[in-house]
């Protein structure tokens, strides 16, 4: 009788204490990170795996994140099989039944994003080694965060009904933020529609799509691969007929190939943060546009871009 009070008791602290507590979220990369803690606000408890300012690629799977995962209600990932070289391990490990592929608390959020460069045709490696299925940085269009953040807020109500009317209403108020910050990013950009460039990786063709920069080569010669002499000869030959002055660079690239072609063609090289936390003022998902197009729109004026 005393045993049975004392399981009930247990039972109901339990109970009182899963009604309030906030939904606990991993997410892959600290922009899905902070597009959650947008929609979520207080009612969630969100950590990231990756660092924002490194290449998302390749990330370190420490056992400490095996823990994280463990106790979480749901993940967030990029998908697109931009972490299936460290996450994939990881969420095994946890042995967490919700997380799982394919589990009620495991959310691509790549399913309702606009996906460019999905391959036609059979796959080869001879297409690179890390873009098999579409390009997976397809974050960097602030439309598909308004994408990833309905998913989100709309994943947390399913999970948390009692609180849905508050991750809707703070799904529009991102969305109205987002669309005022759209307009200025868009008017800044606007003098640049068709202007070639360069950039190290394909981490950006949903950002040059978006705001009309036209991308006409990579320093890589394919995703994944390192450049090569003879690849860095024709590109920069390429670069010189078209009168390319500007290459994007993604922090956790070397810059000594782009350098080198920077002094052969005279353009410039820009590290470009790819996501929230590659640099210290991008603490979250609008501050990482304002500062890339404030730092694509300087170096643009100073080549003589227009
Ligand atoms: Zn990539």
């Amino acid at each position: 009788m005393r045993l049975l009070s004392i399981v009930t008791l247990a039972a109901l602290a339990a109970s009182a204490s899963a009604a309030n507590a906030a939904v606990n979220v991993m997410a892959s990369t600290e922009d899905l990170a902070d597009l959650t803690r947008q929609v979520g606000g207080d009612k969630v408890k969100v950590e990231s795996i990756a660092r924002g300012y490194q290449d998302p690629h390749f990330v370190e799977a420490k056992p400490s994140f095996i823990l994280k995962l463990a106790k979480a209600d749901l993940l967030v990932v990029v998908g697109r099989e931009l972490e299936i070289g460290w996450l994939p391990p990881l969420v095994q490990q946890s042995r967490n039944a919700k997380i799982q592929p394919g589990a009620e608390g495991y959310l691509d959020a790549s399913l309702t994003a606009k996906i460019l460069e999905i391959p036609t045709g059979q796959i080869t490696r001879a297409m690179g080694d890390v873009h098999p299925q579409g390009n997976p940085h397809y974050w960097l269009d602030p439309g598909n965060g308004r994408h990833i953040a309905k998913a989100i807020a709309d994943k947390l109500a399913k999970m948390a009904p009692a609180d849905a009317a508050y991750f809707q209403s703070r799904y529009a108020d991102f969305d109205k933020r987002l669309a005022e910050a759209e307009k200025r990013w868009d008017a800044q950009m606007a003098p640049y529609k068709g202007l070639k460039i360069v950039t190290y990786h394909r981490s950006w063709p949903n950002f040059t799509d978006r705001f009309g920069l036209d991308v006409i080569g990579y320093v890589e010669p394919r995703p994944g691969i390192p450049p090569s002499p003879s690849h860095t000869i024709d590109l920069i030959g390429e670069m010189k007929r078209q009168n390319v002055k500007l290459i994007l660079v993604e922090p956790y690239f070397d810059l000594k190939t782009p350098n080198s072609i920077a002094r052969e063609t005279g353009a410039t090289v820009l590290v470009l943060a790819p996501s929230v936390g590659g640099d210290k003022d991008i603490t979250d998902f609008l501050k990482l546009f304002d500062h890339d197009v404030d730092l694509v729109v300087s170096a643009l004026k100073q080549t003589g871009g227009k």
